[in-house]
């Protein structure tokens, strides 16, 4: 074990400028939210208030989908080149200010910063510069096809990856000619507000992009809008459920990216320290506040023990604590409501008698947070193999051969991502063909591009967003 401990690396918070209060993003302005309420927004870390955002209510969402629907006759007729020149300037904008809003991310979102400089923010501007890509090729997206644009999309998203999120939706709709209202989710505010102001400084023409924020009652008026033509949804299933009963009966075209409970499958001749890396990586990456996260392991039973082993000398190197701190690995939970619902599903675990394994590691006073768990001993009928936990909790299952593997693995009401382990190729083709996921990931983890469509069966929700498959959900 290493003897020696990192000296704090923190990041400066000197290059953003958090304002006491936020308006709403409509036609192109800051407006004030018609009832005059307001909700605090906090840092998860310390559960200091940051910011004061507007709650967008019935009225509100009306007069952002009216400056959406006006902004779209102009946009959707603009020169497909001329649209992907403003797509192509956001993404600019992004990497000129991505220190500032990857200090922001991390400040209001709770993920180490680590991670909101490398990945949601690079990856956030590469979606931009994708879709700028795409603008004035889609007649070689949809060969033999004319396609238009739908007009409004609605875009509701979660907090786990607020402004990546928020690329994903709003990069797609634009570059197929459509304009938008979005609303980030009630905790994480900030970095789509801020993107508002990208939207400003490239003189995004008004209307095109809108951004309202307030919490479920917002997002479920938004969704019955009878001017909205798309809805595209990111969060929960039971939401996803919901809005699916909102819009059923009407022509609202819908995508929906739920939730999930991803098997990471680890053969006895995977190559065993990579692996751990993804299993770690698969898990704890952003808390486990991730969709896709590899929640449950399955590894072989031959080599479990040593698996198991490795794994926790491993988790015991990894670093919780400041966010903002470079050295950090697990950032805070997201929220005080997050924190019960992993706790109380902890808890399930012990109960069912399942074994917890917890890496040893102080936790800070203020804020929410949560140590790097394991469960071994799993079965399959056990709460924590079955339900989503969106924490860094892992549930650990055995297997002894491939079949078992996929009959474990899909063994799950979701089919969002999968993971496997293997120096075989001819297995890796062999276990994606079985793996009932819209993404399967071999010899690596949580690994995103834009060019690549991501999306689940089941309950997981379907469409695809990023790659030439995403552009489908936005088009007719
Ligand atoms: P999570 O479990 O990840 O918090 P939710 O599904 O609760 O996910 O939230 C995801 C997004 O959906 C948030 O922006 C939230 O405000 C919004 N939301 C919650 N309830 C509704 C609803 N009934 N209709 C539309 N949007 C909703």
């Amino acid at each position: 074990m290493a003897s020696w401990d990192y000296s704090p690396a923190p990041e400066s918070t000197d290059v953003v400028r958090i304002r006491d209060d936020y308006g709403l993003f409509i036609g192109g302005e800051f407006v004030e939210p018609a009832a005059g309420e307001y909700s605090k927004t906090i840092n998860p870390a310390t559960e200091e208030v940051l910011a004061a955002v507007p709650v967008a209510d019935e009225r509100d969402v009306g007069r952002a989908v009216s400056a959406a629907a006006k902004a779209f006759k102009r946009w959707s007729a603009l020169a497909p080149g001329e649209r992907a020149r403003y797509i192509f300037r956001i993404a600019r904008v992004i990497q000129e200010r991505s220190r500032e809003l990857a200090v922001l991310e991390t400040m209001n979102g709770g993920k180490p910063i680590r991670e909101s400089r490398d990945l949601d923010v690079p990856l956030a501007a590469a979606h931009f510069f994708y879709h700028a890509g795409w603008a004035d090729k889609l007649e070689f997206a949809f060969p033999g096809r004319t396609v238009e644009p739908l007009g409004v999309a609605a875009q509701i998203i979660p907090w786990n990856f607020p402004l990546l999120m928020l690329a994903w939706k709003i990069a797609p709709a634009l570059a197929t000619g459509n304009t938008v209202v979005l609303k980030p989710a009630e905790t994480t505010p900030l970095t789509a507000l801020e993107f508002a102001s990208i939207c400003e400084e490239v003189q995004l023409p008004a209307g095109v992009v809108n951004i309202i924020t307030g919490a479920g009652a917002t997002g479920a008026a938004l969704v019955r809008h009878p001017d909205v033509d798309k809805v595209a949804f990111t969060g929960s299933t039971e939401v996803g459920k919901e809005i699916q009963r909102a819009v059923a009966g009407t022509n609202k075209k819908v995508t929906l990216e739920l939730g999930g409970k991803a098997a990471n499958i680890v053969f006895e001749d995977a190559p065993l320290d990579q692996a751990i890396e993804g299993i770690v990586n698969g898990i704890f990456f952003n808390q486990g506040h991730v969709c896709c996260a590899g929640s449950r392991l399955l590894v072989q039973e031959s080599i479990a023990e040593r698996l198991m082993d490795k794994l926790k000398r491993r988790l015991q190197t990894l670093k919780l604590g400041d966010p903002l701190d470079k050295n950090t690995d697990i950032g805070a939970i997201n929220s005080r409501e997050q924190l019960n619902k992993i706790k109380s599903l902890v808890g399930s675990g012990v109960d069912e008698g399942a074994e917890l394994y917890q890496a040893e590691c102080e936790l800070p006073e203020r804020g929410f947070w949560f140590p790097p768990t394991v469960f071994t001993g799993v079965s399959q009928s056990h709460r924590i193999a079955r339900e989503e936990i969106f924490g860094p909790v892992l549930s650990v299952l055995t297997f002894r051969t491939a079949e078992e593997a996929v009959e474990k693995a899909n063994n799950t009401p979701f089919g969002l991502s999968a993971g496997v382990w293997t120096e075989k190729g001819s297995r890796i083709l062999w276990m994606a063909d079985r793996l009932k996921a819209g993404v399967v990931w071999a010899n690596t983890f949580n690994r995103f591009d834009p060019s690549s469509p991501f999306g689940g069966y089941k309950e997981s929700g379907y469409g695809r967003e990023g790659g030439r498959h995403g552009l489908e959900g936005y088009v007719r």
